[in-house]
Protein backbone atom coordinates (compact mmCIF):
# COMPACT_ATOMS: atom_id res chain seq x y z
CA UNK A 1 0.00 0.00 0.00
CA UNK A 2 1.11 3.46 -0.75
CA UNK A 3 -0.38 6.67 0.34
CA UNK A 4 0.85 9.72 -1.34
CA UNK A 5 -0.20 12.97 -0.66
CA UNK A 6 0.58 16.64 -2.13
CA UNK A 7 1.80 19.84 0.95
CA UNK A 8 1.92 23.41 0.84
CA UNK A 9 -0.57 23.60 -2.49
CA UNK A 10 1.94 21.65 -4.68
CA UNK A 11 5.72 22.14 -3.19
CA UNK A 12 5.94 18.79 -1.91
CA UNK A 13 5.73 15.41 -1.77
CA UNK A 14 5.24 12.92 0.94
CA UNK A 15 5.00 9.05 0.31
CA UNK A 16 3.80 6.53 3.05
CA UNK A 17 4.50 3.13 1.93
CA UNK A 18 3.85 -0.36 3.03
CA UNK A 19 5.56 -2.92 1.31
CA UNK A 20 5.38 -5.75 3.95
CA UNK A 21 3.97 -8.30 1.81
CA UNK A 22 6.06 -7.70 -1.63
CA UNK A 23 9.18 -8.29 1.19
CA UNK A 24 7.58 -11.52 2.23
CA UNK A 25 7.23 -12.56 -1.40
CA UNK A 26 10.73 -11.76 -2.42
CA UNK A 27 11.85 -13.81 0.89
CA UNK A 28 9.87 -16.90 -0.38
CA UNK A 29 11.34 -16.85 -4.09
CA UNK A 30 14.65 -16.02 -3.21
CA UNK A 31 15.20 -17.08 0.43
CA UNK A 32 17.11 -14.81 1.63
CA UNK A 33 19.29 -14.71 4.64
CA UNK A 34 17.92 -12.11 7.06
CA UNK A 35 20.90 -9.22 6.71
CA UNK A 36 20.07 -9.93 2.70
CA UNK A 37 16.06 -9.65 3.32
CA UNK A 38 16.66 -5.93 4.79
CA UNK A 39 18.76 -4.71 2.07
CA UNK A 40 16.67 -6.29 -0.28
CA UNK A 41 13.53 -4.79 1.40
CA UNK A 42 14.59 -1.39 1.36
CA UNK A 43 15.74 -1.25 -2.36
CA UNK A 44 12.28 -3.28 -3.38
CA UNK A 45 10.58 -0.23 -0.93
CA UNK A 46 12.58 2.20 -3.32
CA UNK A 47 11.99 0.78 -6.38
CA UNK A 48 8.06 0.32 -5.18
CA UNK A 49 8.47 4.47 -4.40
CA UNK A 50 10.05 5.39 -7.89
CA UNK A 51 7.54 3.18 -10.09
CA UNK A 52 4.90 4.56 -7.71
CA UNK A 53 5.07 8.09 -9.76
CA UNK A 54 4.93 6.51 -13.12
CA UNK A 55 2.26 8.02 -15.49
CA UNK A 56 2.63 5.25 -18.60
CA UNK A 57 1.71 1.87 -18.59
CA UNK A 58 4.48 1.02 -19.92
CA UNK A 59 7.22 3.26 -18.35
CA UNK A 60 9.90 0.75 -16.14
CA UNK A 61 12.53 1.35 -13.81
CA UNK A 62 15.57 -0.71 -13.45
CA UNK A 63 18.23 0.27 -9.99
CA UNK A 64 21.50 -1.44 -10.04
CA UNK A 65 23.23 -1.61 -6.69
CA UNK A 66 26.79 -2.35 -7.39
CA UNK A 67 29.05 -2.19 -4.21
CA UNK A 68 32.05 -4.20 -2.54
CA UNK A 69 29.50 -5.89 -0.29
CA UNK A 70 29.19 -9.77 0.61
CA UNK A 71 25.39 -9.47 -1.31
CA UNK A 72 27.17 -7.96 -4.32
CA UNK A 73 25.24 -6.29 -7.11
CA UNK A 74 21.72 -5.85 -6.74
CA UNK A 75 19.26 -5.35 -9.46
CA UNK A 76 15.61 -4.04 -9.20
CA UNK A 77 13.23 -3.18 -11.23
CA UNK A 78 9.71 -1.95 -10.94
CA UNK A 79 6.68 -1.12 -13.79
CA UNK A 80 4.26 1.14 -13.78
CA UNK A 81 1.62 0.54 -10.66
CA UNK A 82 4.14 -0.14 -8.42
CA UNK A 83 5.44 -3.74 -9.93
CA UNK A 84 8.63 -4.46 -8.44
CA UNK A 85 11.18 -7.92 -8.65
CA UNK A 86 14.27 -8.16 -7.98
CA UNK A 87 17.54 -10.03 -7.07
CA UNK A 88 21.03 -10.13 -5.49
CA UNK A 89 24.18 -11.93 -6.88
CA UNK A 90 24.67 -13.91 -3.10
CA UNK A 91 21.28 -14.14 -1.42
CA UNK A 92 22.34 -15.93 1.13
CA UNK A 93 25.14 -13.41 2.21
CA UNK A 94 26.23 -12.57 5.88
CA UNK A 95 23.96 -15.56 6.97
CA UNK A 96 23.87 -16.26 10.77
CA UNK A 97 25.03 -13.44 11.14
CA UNK A 98 24.93 -9.65 12.85
CA UNK A 99 25.63 -7.66 10.08
CA UNK A 100 24.15 -4.61 8.97
CA UNK A 101 22.50 -3.46 5.26
CA UNK A 102 26.18 -1.93 4.58
CA UNK A 103 27.93 -5.32 5.31
CA UNK A 104 25.45 -6.86 2.41
CA UNK A 105 25.66 -3.91 0.11
CA UNK A 106 29.93 -2.18 1.00
CA UNK A 107 30.51 1.09 1.25
CA UNK A 108 32.17 1.88 -2.04
CA UNK A 109 30.31 1.48 -5.17
CA UNK A 110 27.80 2.52 -8.47
CA UNK A 111 24.30 3.19 -7.94
CA UNK A 112 22.97 3.24 -11.49
CA UNK A 113 19.31 4.25 -12.34
CA UNK A 114 17.64 3.72 -15.45
CA UNK A 115 14.30 4.59 -16.01
CA UNK A 116 12.65 3.79 -19.38
CA UNK A 117 9.56 6.35 -20.54
CA UNK A 118 9.23 4.35 -24.38
CA UNK A 119 11.16 7.24 -25.75
CA UNK A 120 14.07 6.64 -27.42
CA UNK A 121 17.01 7.09 -25.02
CA UNK A 122 16.02 5.66 -21.57
CA UNK A 123 17.10 8.21 -18.96
CA UNK A 124 20.56 6.80 -17.26
CA UNK A 125 21.50 8.24 -13.72
CA UNK A 126 24.72 7.49 -12.02
CA UNK A 127 25.60 8.18 -8.66
CA UNK A 128 27.43 6.18 -5.73
CA UNK A 129 27.07 4.52 -2.47
CA UNK A 130 27.45 7.24 0.26
CA UNK A 131 27.61 4.69 3.48
CA UNK A 132 25.50 1.29 1.64
CA UNK A 133 22.53 1.89 4.45
CA UNK A 134 20.39 2.61 1.03
CA UNK A 135 18.66 5.26 2.76
CA UNK A 136 21.18 8.03 2.67
CA UNK A 137 22.32 6.25 -0.92
CA UNK A 138 18.89 6.72 -2.36
CA UNK A 139 18.76 10.75 -0.69
CA UNK A 140 22.47 11.32 -2.16
CA UNK A 141 20.79 9.87 -5.67
CA UNK A 142 17.67 11.68 -5.41
CA UNK A 143 19.40 15.09 -4.55
CA UNK A 144 22.10 15.24 -7.01
CA UNK A 145 20.91 13.29 -10.31
CA UNK A 146 17.44 14.46 -9.79
CA UNK A 147 17.93 17.86 -8.30
CA UNK A 148 15.01 16.34 -5.41
CA UNK A 149 17.07 16.98 -2.22
CA UNK A 150 14.62 14.23 -0.19
CA UNK A 151 14.65 12.62 2.78
CA UNK A 152 14.49 8.74 2.92
CA UNK A 153 13.73 6.55 5.37
CA UNK A 154 13.30 2.80 5.06
CA UNK A 155 12.71 0.42 7.14
CA UNK A 156 12.65 -3.88 7.49
CA UNK A 157 11.76 -5.04 10.32
CA UNK A 158 12.46 -9.33 10.63
CA UNK A 159 11.55 -11.72 13.39
CA UNK A 160 13.43 -14.96 13.03
CA UNK A 161 13.51 -15.61 9.27
CA UNK A 162 10.13 -13.50 8.70
CA UNK A 163 9.39 -10.38 7.59
CA UNK A 164 7.01 -8.63 10.33
CA UNK A 165 6.98 -5.06 8.87
CA UNK A 166 8.30 -3.48 5.89
CA UNK A 167 8.08 -0.02 4.49
CA UNK A 168 9.62 3.90 4.16
CA UNK A 169 8.57 7.14 3.95
CA UNK A 170 9.81 9.22 1.45
CA UNK A 171 9.52 13.19 1.52
CA UNK A 172 10.22 15.37 -1.68
CA UNK A 173 10.91 18.92 -1.20
CA UNK A 174 9.76 20.70 -5.10
CA UNK A 175 12.39 23.37 -6.22
CA UNK A 176 9.61 26.58 -5.26
CA UNK A 177 9.38 24.83 -1.70
CA UNK A 178 10.86 27.72 1.24
CA UNK A 179 13.98 27.54 3.77
CA UNK A 180 10.94 28.19 6.43
CA UNK A 181 8.84 24.58 4.69
CA UNK A 182 12.10 22.37 4.08
CA UNK A 183 12.95 23.24 7.63
CA UNK A 184 9.36 22.15 9.01
CA UNK A 185 9.51 18.90 7.09
CA UNK A 186 13.22 18.21 8.14
CA UNK A 187 12.45 18.64 11.69
CA UNK A 188 8.92 15.98 10.90
CA UNK A 189 11.64 13.64 9.03
CA UNK A 190 13.65 13.36 12.02
CA UNK A 191 11.25 11.60 13.57
CA UNK A 192 11.47 8.38 11.44
CA UNK A 193 14.36 6.52 12.91
CA UNK A 194 12.76 3.29 13.46
CA UNK A 195 9.98 2.96 10.27
CA UNK A 196 9.21 -0.55 10.34
CA UNK A 197 8.23 -0.07 14.07
CA UNK A 198 6.25 2.76 13.22
CA UNK A 199 3.97 1.06 11.03
CA UNK A 200 3.65 -1.79 13.36
CA UNK A 201 2.20 0.82 15.58
CA UNK A 202 0.17 2.62 13.21
CA UNK A 203 -1.50 2.28 9.54
CA UNK A 204 0.16 4.58 6.46
CA UNK A 205 -3.29 6.20 7.24
CA UNK A 206 -2.45 7.12 10.21
CA UNK A 207 1.12 8.26 9.58
CA UNK A 208 0.03 10.43 6.94
CA UNK A 209 -2.67 12.01 9.60
CA UNK A 210 -0.39 12.26 12.78
CA UNK A 211 2.50 13.79 10.80
CA UNK A 212 0.97 15.65 7.61
CA UNK A 213 -2.55 16.22 8.47
CA UNK A 214 -2.33 19.59 9.57
CA UNK A 215 -0.25 20.81 6.72
CA UNK A 216 -2.20 22.16 3.36
CA UNK A 217 -2.72 18.84 2.06
CA UNK A 218 -4.59 17.20 -0.79
CA UNK A 219 -3.97 13.27 -0.94
CA UNK A 220 -3.19 11.44 -4.47
CA UNK A 221 -4.89 7.82 -5.14
CA UNK A 222 -3.56 5.18 -3.50
CA UNK A 223 -1.44 2.32 -5.36
CA UNK A 224 -1.29 -1.48 -4.24
CA UNK A 225 2.10 -2.32 -4.82
CA UNK A 226 2.74 -5.58 -4.95
CA UNK A 227 6.21 -7.97 -6.43
CA UNK A 228 5.38 -9.10 -9.81
CA UNK A 229 7.43 -10.73 -12.26
CA UNK A 230 7.36 -10.19 -16.10
CA UNK A 231 9.03 -13.02 -17.41
CA UNK A 232 6.91 -15.66 -19.59
CA UNK A 233 7.43 -18.57 -21.54
CA UNK A 234 6.74 -16.49 -24.89
CA UNK A 235 9.50 -13.97 -23.79
CA UNK A 236 12.24 -16.54 -23.32
CA UNK A 237 11.07 -18.04 -26.69
CA UNK A 238 11.73 -14.71 -28.33
CA UNK A 239 15.62 -14.47 -26.76
CA UNK A 240 16.06 -18.25 -28.01
CA UNK A 241 15.09 -17.34 -31.18
CA UNK A 242 17.52 -14.38 -31.34
CA UNK A 243 20.07 -17.25 -30.22
CA UNK A 244 19.87 -19.19 -33.75
CA UNK A 245 18.28 -22.13 -34.82
CA UNK A 246 22.07 -23.80 -34.91
CA UNK A 247 23.18 -22.69 -31.54
CA UNK A 248 20.14 -23.74 -30.05
CA UNK A 249 20.03 -27.45 -31.72
CA UNK A 250 24.01 -27.38 -30.17
CA UNK A 251 22.59 -26.52 -26.48
CA UNK A 252 19.92 -29.48 -26.48
CA UNK A 253 22.66 -32.16 -28.30
CA UNK A 254 24.73 -31.37 -25.54
CA UNK A 255 22.52 -31.23 -22.52
CA UNK A 256 19.24 -33.27 -23.86
CA UNK A 257 17.27 -29.76 -23.15
CA UNK A 258 17.74 -26.23 -23.00
CA UNK A 259 16.77 -24.64 -19.34
CA UNK A 260 16.44 -20.97 -18.83
CA UNK A 261 15.71 -19.85 -15.42
CA UNK A 262 14.38 -16.63 -14.22
CA UNK A 263 16.27 -14.57 -12.39
CA UNK A 264 14.01 -12.42 -10.52
CA UNK A 265 10.86 -14.93 -10.06
CA UNK A 266 13.19 -18.49 -9.80
CA UNK A 267 10.65 -19.69 -12.52
CA UNK A 268 11.98 -22.62 -14.87
CA UNK A 269 11.60 -22.93 -18.24
CA UNK A 270 12.52 -26.02 -20.44
CA UNK A 271 12.80 -26.39 -24.01
CA UNK A 272 12.92 -29.83 -25.76
CA UNK A 273 13.92 -30.76 -29.16
CA UNK A 274 10.78 -30.44 -30.36
CA UNK A 275 9.99 -27.32 -28.87
CA UNK A 276 13.14 -26.25 -30.53
CA UNK A 277 12.60 -27.19 -34.36
CA UNK A 278 8.81 -25.89 -33.77
CA UNK A 279 9.81 -22.33 -32.54
CA UNK A 280 12.46 -22.32 -35.77
CA UNK A 281 9.74 -23.73 -38.80
ZN1 LIG B 1 10.33 -14.17 -13.76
Amino acid sequence: MIKRAILFGGKAIVSILDTTSTVKEAIKIHGFSKPVAVAMGKALTVAAFMSAGFKGVGNKLTLIIDGDGEGGKMVICGDFGAKVRGYIQNPKACEGRQASVSDVVGKNGSLNVIKDFGLKEPYNGLSQIVNGNIDEDFAYYFTTSEQLPSAVALGVKMQGGECVKAGGIVVQPMPNCSEEEIFILQDIVSNFTDVASLLSEKSVEEIMEFYFGHFEISHLPDIYEEYKCSCSRHRIEEMLLTLGKKEALEIIESQGQIQVGCEFCNTKYVFTKDDVQRMFK
